[in-house]
């Protein structure tokens, strides 16, 4: 008998007609002779609402109150697909984080999974019970409730997978699988049969929401094979998993775009040893994770420092910011948070050389400015207005030959 995990994201129980489809799912999962752990979202919208609740309360909500907050829309999807199975004859039971227990460390908003204690489930699965767990959510080691991060969800159902060493692990979304580029934005884009974990990991990174990163972390760690397909068909998805040689042939795998960033500047930065570490420590402590940096070459013993870091923290990360600049001496702190990142990615890159240039002369085609790069040897990454997002996808696709006429061709 298998163990299967299946992961339900948003869209698929967005509306109590769907939960019974997602019921109508899991029922025939387990009716093919399947142990079942299934993981699901809150309902499509609802934890954009409870974000903006927080948000009318007050500007920097408690962090301890905020995921007690958010976490709570995940608890009415399970409670309506568990009566919805047993509704249908199947013994079903909900567990939320803490119930499982699911542990975390305790950085609210953006807490990382410890261990999970998996005796009860596996008594549950044991005697025939479907087990659904409220995803995105854990307890840290002092009891406090936590969240995983927007998306995290994902990560909920890989680390159960890992942990319980599931044989299979599906991730159930609103498209058929893991595109060359976000099918939204390009029609054309073609569906991936297998993805390898660091072309996933980068893509994810770099704004595909399609599966939250931290999900394909465990994963590539655990060796889990993710197999990311639609709630609405039976269509086959795509599969993350190890490298093959055949990965390699392909150049460009995907485009990832992410207007979730902003961009702040620190100009006239004394140039000497531990600047950097003054200006970034205090960023660290207060969990802000900063992406790109990028350092101008000094001039007269003055140098200007440009970095970004997520939106949702950018009000708080700007206070720290101009705090410390006044510290170190340094001039003003500028910001703009319309900007985007958009990057190319392929494990193929690192044995070719003229992609970063191709992507910098297709750009410049369209008249758009690259305000900072950062390269990988699987990715290049250029921070633009954010105007031009959908433009610069949709052009470097093509330029890159992703598009399914191109795939099909070649
Ligand atoms: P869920 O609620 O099921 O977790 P998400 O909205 O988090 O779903 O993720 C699915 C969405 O990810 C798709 O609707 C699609 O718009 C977006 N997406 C972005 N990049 C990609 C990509 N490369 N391939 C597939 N989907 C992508
Ligand atoms: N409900 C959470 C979110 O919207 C977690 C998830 O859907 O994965 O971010
Ligand atoms: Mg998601």
């Amino acid at each position: 008998m298998a163990l299967v995990v299946q992961k339900y994201g948003g869209t698929s129980v967005g509306s109590i007609e769907r939960i019974r489809n997602v019921a109508r799912r899991v029922a025939k999962t387990y009716d093919d002779g399947n142990d079942v752990m299934v993981v699901v979202s809150a309902m499509a919208g609802e934890t954009n609402k409870l974000v903006a609740l927080a948000g009318e309360m007050c500007e920097f909500p408690s962090e301890r109150e905020y995921d007690v907050l958010v976490s709570t829309g995940e608890q009415v999807s399970i409670a309506l697909l568990s009566m919805c199975l047993q509704s249908m004859g199947y013994k079903a039971k909900s567990y939320v984080g803490f119930q499982i227990p699911m542990v975390t460390d305790n950085a609210f908003s953006k807490a990382r999974i410890k261990r999970i204690e998996d005796k009860k489930i596996r008594e549950d699965l044991k005697n025939g019970t479907i087990i659904v767990v409220a995803g995105f959510q854990g307890i840290d080691e002092e009891g406090n409730i936590t969240t995983l991060g927007r998306g995290g969800s994902d990560t909920s159902a890989v680390a159960m997978a890992a942990g319980l060493k599931a044989d299979v692990c599906e991730i159930f979304t609103d498209v058929d699988g893991v595109y060359t580029t976000d099918p939204r934005i390009v029609p054309e884009a073609s569906k991936l049969e297998k993805i390898s974990y660091d072309e996933m990991l980068e893509m994810a990174s770099l704004g595909s929401k399609v599966l939250q990163i931290r999900s394909v972390e465990f994963a590539k760690k655990y060796g889990v094979v993710i197999h990311v397909r639609s709630s609405f068909n039976d269509n086959p998805g795509t599969l993350v998993t190890k490298e093959d040689a055949e990965m390699e042939t392909v150049l460009v795998s995907g485009i990832s775009y992410n207007k979730d960033e902003a961009k702040i500047s620190v100009l006239r930065v004394p140039d000497k040893p531990g600047i950097a570490s003054q200006l970034f420590t205090p960023l660290s402590h207060a969990n802000i994770t900063v992406d790109m940096i990028i350092q101008n070459v000094s001039n007269e013993g003055f140098t200007d420092l440009t970095f970004t870091v997520p939106k949702a923290d950018f009000k708080k990360a700007l206070k720290i910011v101009e705090e410390t600049a006044k510290e170190i001496g340094a001039g003003s702190v500028i910001c703009d948070d319309k900007i985007a990142k958009v990057s190319i990615i392929g494990v193929g890159m690192r044995s070719h050389s003229g992609v970063a240039s191709k992507m910098f002369q297709v750009l410049a085609q369209e008249g758009i400015n690259i305000q900072m790069i950062s390269t990988s040897e699987i990715k290049v990454s250029c921070v633009i207005d954010a105007k031009y997002t959908e433009l610069s996808v949709r052009v470097l696709h093509e330029a890159f030959g992703l598009s399914k006429k191109d795939v099909k061709a070649g």
